[in-house]
């Protein structure tokens, strides 16, 4: 019995795992040259966790997680990573230790959804959180820095949708604005949207029903609403955009997926036709009620995820970069230990080498270096041995030579190009 991946979920193989190697590491030195540290935390949490922050009324806690009793708990796989990282920091008292707390994380979430292209069951977010830091400059900083780290990517063509969801008091006011908008409308609406209407009315203007479309035309927008506190917020915000040049479109209608969101909300969508209808590169926004929900202090927080599956969609092809190759071929059964140590001499000195030990003829060695695209082969029978020597192939310049042990790395080094071996480096 053959089986197959679970579905939604896909394999990442040797020769794409190059491009997933390349952005995980841009993005690591980008977020730590912005002061960020990574964290790492569980994929399994208690469920409650997501139902508290994120929302019961989300679609992902109450569609899409996978969950499984244990015991007496239910588990979840975790379907977003700003809910553990929280859990972390309220648990570890970190505020206790520092007033500002910059950290980021990478791992596979998981969300029970259809799957589509760019939309998996098990996918993959790179994200960052700040704790500590109310903002304007915070929120500014870090979508100019994403803005940044995207055009690093080759991905330049974005749209950087911005929206302020005011705290408490302007959600309150605006939930009766958009209650008393709908209301009047409300057999035109999808049957989820109404039953959104009487527990959550904002979630009606995410919906992609174009019932509901429809009826959100004309809807109060929030950024009329907002109480003064959020207004000086919403202004600072976009007063530091504007100085540091970043570009950004106002968008009173971007609500997103979670409730856990207060003040400050904004998402990139690329504009690459690869990405098809899931052109949301990445989102994030403020939560400044999350961690004192969570049983820990009044901390305000802000954070984003992007998708790193839509990121290696959108980003423009390059041509793979890895360290040239030296293939090692022994011919007979004592050149087999003996190009094992050479391989590992050789690899001392940071180069890349793969051994063919399998005792394969002469012919079929050197056909299996052209189709792995070694630089040079080292061939190696009894007679080298004998003479303390190994046959050097340069399989560009197309030139052979006996070349005595002791001088064999020199060789090598300048058959690969003269290369010092840090500089072979890809990354
Ligand atoms: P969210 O956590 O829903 O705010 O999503 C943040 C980002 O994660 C999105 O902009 C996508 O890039 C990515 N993302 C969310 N859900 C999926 C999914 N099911 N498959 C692939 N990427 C996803």
């Amino acid at each position: 019995m053959q089986f197959r991946a679970v579905k939604g979920t896909f394999d990442v193989l040797p020769d794409e795992v190059g491009r997933w190697q390349r952005l995980e590491q841009a993005f690591r030195s980008t977020v730590e040259l912005h002061g960020y540290s990574e964290i790492r935390t569980p994929v399994i949490e208690l469920m409650d966790l997501f139902v508290r922050s994120v929302g019961e009324t989300t679609e992902m806690v109450e569609k899409q997680m996978f969950t499984f009793p244990r015991s007496d708990e239910v588990i979840a796989l975790r379907p977003e990573g700003t809910a553990g990282v929280a859990r972390a920091y309220v648990g570890h008292s970190v505020n206790a230790r520092e007033p500002v707390t910059r950290w980021y994380y990478i791992g596979p979430m998981f969300r029970a959804e259809q799957p589509q292209r760019g939309r998996y069951r098990q996918f993959h977010q790179a994200g960052c959180e700040i704790y500590g830091d109310a903002g304007p400059h915070s929120d500014a900083e870090m979508i100019d820095m994403l803005v940044g780290f995207l055009g690093s990517l080759g991905i330049r063509q974005v749209r950087v949708l911005v929206n302020c969801l005011g705290g408490a008091g302007t959600r309150e006011r605006y939930r009766q604005a958009l209650e008393a908008h709908f209301r009047p409308r409300a057999e035109q609406l999808s049957e989820h949207a109404k039953k959104r209407l009487d527990d959550n009315p904002l979630r009606i203007l995410d919906s992609k029903n174009p019932k509901d479309i429809e009826a959100s035309a004309g809807a109060p927008s929030i950024l009329d609403l907002l109480e003064p506190a959020d207004k000086a917020h919403w202004d600072g915000l976009r007063a530091a955009l504007d100085a540091l040049g970043t570009p950004y479109e106002v968008s009173p209608t971007l609500v997103r997926g979670l409730d856990y969101y207060t003040r400050t909300l904004f998402e990139i969508q690329g504009a690459s036709g690869e990405l098809g209808s899931q052109n949301a590169l990445l989102g994030g926004g403020r939560y400044d009620r999350m961690v004192k929900e969570l049983g820990g202090p009044e901390v305000p927080a802000i954070g984003f995820a992007m998708g790193l599956e839509r990121l290696l969609l959108a980003m423009p092809e390059e041509a793979p970069v890895s360290k040239p190759l030296v293939f090692v071929a022994p011919l007979g059964e004592r050149a087999r230990v003996e190009a094992l140590k050479l391989g590992r001499e050789l690899r001392n000195a940071g180069i890349r080498v793969e051994v063919d030990a399998r005792g394969n003829s002469m012919k079929s060695l050197l056909r299996r270096s052209d189709a792995l695209g070694a630089r040079v082969a080292l061939v190696l029978g009894d007679s080298e041995i004998d003479q303390g020597t190994v046959q050097l192939k340069d399989l560009v310049q197309h030139s052979q030579a006996a070349v005595p042990r002791a001088e064999l790395l020199g060789r090598v080094q300048s058959a690969l190009g003269a290369e010092p071996p840090a500089s072979g480096e890809s990354r």
